[in-house]
């Protein structure tokens, strides 16, 4: 073993969080070191997450406009897709976001190196025979997916699994019923996979607006997805016609090329050798700490997946950057505020959420303290169409001035329409804010501001 390596900060863990609290902390003049496993820069958004979702997204996307282009006079013959050319582009575009998240670690003099951290003690890290030290050390060590404890489970594959297929399953079981299982099952059904999602209870996405909820399923089904509820796996077999769930109810799934668990994500904390630190971690391995991001050992931070808070990947890096603003930037104070952060899944068409659903509105201001606005209609892009899926959109207000609490959309352009309806909740915006600005029109957006 050398002399330990001496830096201002360490990251373990080069994904989103990582990268953006260093960088940060380097703008003020700290040393800074990226300890990374997994050879490449990025983490799981980057390589196994939101830009290889999106880019399939995007292909699925495509699939649904050539659908209707016949509907617009376009004369197209049957599209042919060919999955392992997406592929291949899609994974030379990460390569050069690597290449690019490499050069910005350069241009910032942060260093980086690959290799698995795991603590000597509060302050030292030891990666192969090297030590490192730092007064401040943050785990940014994101999350990975679960697999459920069932007999067989390990011919299943995991979104992990399911960006390093070359080619399309015909047949896909998805288990699971948040993000990822709705996400994968719209692009798998939009490139021409047979689908069937299975959720284990009544209702799929259980944490939104139970209008969403609903809407989300519709939407699916109106895609040839078969949504299954009640459906909790107990084993997977695999036989002559293919891979096959059963279930608790004595159901048995439809034969299935792949089966995708999506049923949530650990933190990967469990290798770390915390207790050498000391740092604690709660009942499902996640570190815990205070609004600070400080663990319980000074010094030690955690940021993003491996905290368990809201696992998206600005929340990570917003996390990261304000750390750095209060550990290295003077900013005393500074810390990420959890509340109002708006949310999209990549569904067929897109849901965005943000604040609070109606029953926990209710729940905190009672019933008589909160009035919902509702609409229902089917986009101008769908006019011309026979077929059409529905936009929903719902404020949740609060209060005798009508504070808007929540908004909660489906429907094309919701991705891109809620980041702006999200600053005016974060800044407390009332109904009468939104009735005062002037509708853009044709689009799907009026409503939020023309709802009675
Ligand atoms: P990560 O980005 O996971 O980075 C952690 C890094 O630490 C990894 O690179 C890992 O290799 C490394 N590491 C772990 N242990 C060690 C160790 N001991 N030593 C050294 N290195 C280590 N979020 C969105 O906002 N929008 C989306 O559209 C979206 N889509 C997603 C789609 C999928 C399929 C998945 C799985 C996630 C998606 N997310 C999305 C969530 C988002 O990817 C995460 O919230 C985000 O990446 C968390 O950042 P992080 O820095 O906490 O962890
Ligand atoms: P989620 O937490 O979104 O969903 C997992 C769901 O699986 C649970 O909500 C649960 O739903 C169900 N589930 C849990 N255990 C089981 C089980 N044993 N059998 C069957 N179903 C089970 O996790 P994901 O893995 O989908 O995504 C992880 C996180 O990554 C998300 O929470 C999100 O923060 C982030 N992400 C963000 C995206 C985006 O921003 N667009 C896209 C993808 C991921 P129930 O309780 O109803 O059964």
């Amino acid at each position: 073993m050398t002399d330990a390596t001496a830096y201002d900060l360490i990251a373990i863990g080069g994904g989103s969080g990582g990268l953006a609290a260093t960088q940060r902390a380097a703008e003020y003049g700290a040393r800074c070191l990226v300890i990374e496993r997994d050879g490449r820069l990025g983490g799981t958004c980057v390589n196994v997450g939101c830009v290889p979702k999106k880019v399939m997204w995007h292909a699925a996307e495509i699939a649904q406009v050539l659908g209707a282009a016949g509907a617009y006079g376009f004369t197209v013959g049957e599209p042919v897709h060919d999955w392992a050319t997406l592929v291949e582009r899609r994974e030379n575009y990460i390569s050069r976001l690597n290449g690019i998240y490499d050069r910005n670690l350069n241009n910032k003099s942060v260093d980086w190196l690959t290799g698995t951290a795991q603590f000597v003690d509060a302050h030292t890290l030891q990666v192969g025979d090297e030590l490192y030290t730092a007064p401040h050390i943050i785990i940014a060590t994101g999350g990975e997916p679960v697999v459920p404890a069932i007999a067989g489970a390990e011919a299943g594959i995991t979104s992990d699994g399911f960006f390093a297929l070359t080619e399309r399953p015909q047949r896909v079981a998805v288990v699971g019923s948040g993000y990822i299982a709705v996400e994968l099952a719209g692009v798998l059904a939009a490139l021409g996979s047979d689908v069937d999602l299975y959720a284990r209870y009544d209702s799929i996405l259980r944490s939104l607006d139970p209008m969403l909820q609903e809407a989300a399923i519709a939407a699916l089904v109106e895609h040839d997805v078969t949504v299954n509820l009640h459906s909790i796996p107990t084993e997977l077999r695999t036989s002559g016609e293919g891979l096959q769930l059963s279930f608790e109810s004595g159901v048995t799934g439809a034969p299935a090329d792949a089966v995708i668990w999506a049923v949530g994500r650990r933190p990967l904390t469990y290798g770390l050798n915390l207790d050498a630190a000391g740092v604690e971690t709660g009942a499902r391995g996640h570190i815990v700490v205070d609004k600070f991001q400080q663990s319980n050992v000074a010094g030690v931070y955690a940021i993003g997946d491996a905290t368990g808070q809201v696992e998206l990947t600005p929340v990570a890096i917003a996390a990261g950057r304000r750390l750095s603003d209060r550990v290295f930037g003077g900013m005393d104070g500074r810390y990420l505020d959890y509340n109002n952060i708006p949310t999209v899944i990549f569904s067929h068409p897109t849901i965005g959420t943000v604040g609070m659903t109606e029953p926990q509105a209710v729940e905190q201001f009672g019933a008589d303290a909160v009035k919902t606005y509702q609409s229902g209609f089917n986009s101008l892009y769908y006019g011309v169409q026979e077929h059409k899926v529905r936009s929903t959109m719902k404020l949740v207000c609060a209060g005798a001035e009508e504070r808007v609490v929540g908004v909660h959309m489906i429907g094309p352009g919701s991705d891109e329409i809620l980041q702006g309806f999200a600053v005016a909740v974060k800044m407390g915006a009332t109904k009468a804010d939104l009735d005062n600005t002037v509708a853009i029109h044709p689009t799907s957006a009026e409503e939020l501001v023309t709802m009675r």
